[in-house]
């Protein structure tokens, strides 16, 4: 056939329109999607014919190609099942809301909400004055200000802070989180000029007080959330660098990351650094996340000193790094729970999964293991099998927590079964996702709290 007769081929839409699956198709998701749909196709069928002067292979049955462009249209936060064992997973979005949140942002997203109104005297509210008062009753801090998250708050408070000035931090400290946040250019960002002291190693209270002059705006720590230093170290506490503040009156920022807003210890945890301990000590300004151990939202999250939060409040960058009304609602439902911190490892699904036994995991994974081999037959050895889950999102990088999972060995020991097994679990409906390492699969039980959610996953 010559290209001219192969054009002729390619359907009109009107007569696609009126097929009987198309029309189906066009009650469900409507014309202007159809129709938009099947000029790509059109399009498409023209390329393929002036490129390989052929017709594209899907051309015998344009409803059912439709069906499958319509099909592969999917939302872009997909549901997944997270098996990688890693509790608060970046990738996977971080912290899982507790209910109270999830019910707090419904109704914010649902119906119009005080969020910046005054039922007092129907005058004009801030956004911020609730949650920074809960957050203030359960730390001791004079005043908090909400952002965006934890880079936000940190960039807004050197701006404040530092601006045109000098900023001292350690050189053990100068941190990367994952991703774009490095310590030195969010410095260089908010306008301020970095003063590093002391080694990678080892740094010492003189190594600051030898750093300080007339243009010296802030003393800064951060908290190496995701590597550990082991060895010949030493660091300044939060404690000295505060009464080098107060000796020089220059104020000084811890920026915590993780930050715990409660004892992680007493569920038998490693220990965190909670931003009360710090303002007790007197540091004037502390910053972390929403979304890691405290296990709420995406936030930042800034606590201190009265003065600091107010100016921080009126600079000008606030307005472009505020929370909306979605994060204030779960953040004001998650602080709400420490109020009983007795029901927090229930009612707080984060740390309800850093708490789960070990034998609670081993139980589910005796469950499963039957139920997956006679699914995946007998090309795959399934065995549950003890692993370590990391807490993740940088918080607390060497420690791990003990668990099982459920693993996957290729009967024929080729590793490019294992590629085309994960592949599968990715293109499930609803994504499996685990981890690959000495040759198997590992599905990491830790975060699965619904063993039925998995095994309907992988049904066909
Ligand atoms: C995670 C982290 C950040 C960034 O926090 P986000 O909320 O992800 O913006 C900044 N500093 C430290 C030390 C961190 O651990």
């Amino acid at each position: 056939m010559n290209e001219r007769a192969l054009y002729s081929q390619i359907p009109a839409i009107d007569g696609l329109l009126h097929e009987t699956p198309v029309a189906a198709l066009t009650e469900q998701y409507g014309q202007t999607c159809i129709v938009g749909v099947l000029r790509e196709m059109q399009d498409d069928a023209r390329d393929a014919i002036r490129e390989r002067q052929q017709l594209p292979d899907w051309h015998g049955c344009w409803a059912d190609e439709l069906s499958r462009r319509l099909d592969s249209d999917r939302e872009a936060l997909r549901p997944a099942i997270n098996l990688t064992g890693t509790v608060l997973h970046t990738n996977l979005g971080r912290a899982l809301q507790a209910e109270a949140a999830i019910e707090a942002v419904t109704n914010a997203m649902r119906w119009p909400v005080t969020l910046e109104y005054s039922l007092d005297d129907a005058g004009r509210g801030h956004r911020d004055s609730i949650v920074a008062e809960r957050l203030c009753q359960l730390t001791g801090a004079e005043a908090a200000c909400i952002v965006n998250n934890n880079a936000a708050a940190v960039l807004l408070v050197l701006a404040t802070m530092a601006a045109g000035r000098e900023v001292i931090v350690s050189r053990g400290e100068l941190v990367e989180i994952g991703g774009a946040f490095r310590v030195p250019e969010v410095m260089s960002q908010a306008g301020c000029r970095l003063v590093e002291v002391g080694t990678t190693n080892r740094t010492h209270l003189h190594d600051y007080k030898n750093a300080v002059s007339e243009q010296t705006a802030l003393l800064m720590k951060v908290h190496t959330s995701n590597y550990h230093i082991e060895g010949f170290t030493a660091e300044v506490s939060g404690q000295e660098l505060a009464e080098l503040g107060r000796e020089y009156t220059i104020p000084s920022v811890i920026d915590l990351g993780s930050g715990a807003l409660i004892d992680m210890t007493q569920w038998g945890l490693p220990e965190e650094p909670m931003p009360q301990r710090y303002l007790a000590q007197g540091i004037d300004i502390v910053t972390f996340s929403g979304d890691k151990l405290l296990g709420g939202p995406q936030a930042g999250i800034i606590l201190g000193k009265k003065v600091w939060i107010e100016a921080i409040q009126r600079h000008p960058l606030k307005r472009a790094l505020r929370a909306d009304k979605m994060t204030l609602a779960a953040l004001d439902a998650t602080l709400r729970l420490y109020r009983r911190p007795e029901k927090l490892a229930q009612t707080l699904p984060s740390l309800r999964l850093l708490t789960r036994s070990a034998d609670d995991i081993y139980d589910m994974a005796q469950r499963l293991v039957p139920k997956i081999q006679a699914y995946y037959g007998d090309e795959w050895v399934i065995r549950a099998e003890p692993c370590s889950s990391q807490i993740g999102s940088g918080s607390l990088p060497v420690e791990r927590l003990p668990g099982w999972a459920v693993t996957f060995t290729p009967q024929n020991g080729k590793g490019s079964a294992l590629a085309t097994l994960t592949q599968s679990h990715r293109q499930l409906t609803i994504p499996v996702i685990g981890r690959v390492s000495d040759g198997r699969l590992w599905w990491d039980l830790r975060c699965l709290e619904d063993e039925n959610r998995l095994l309907q996953a992988l049904l066909p």
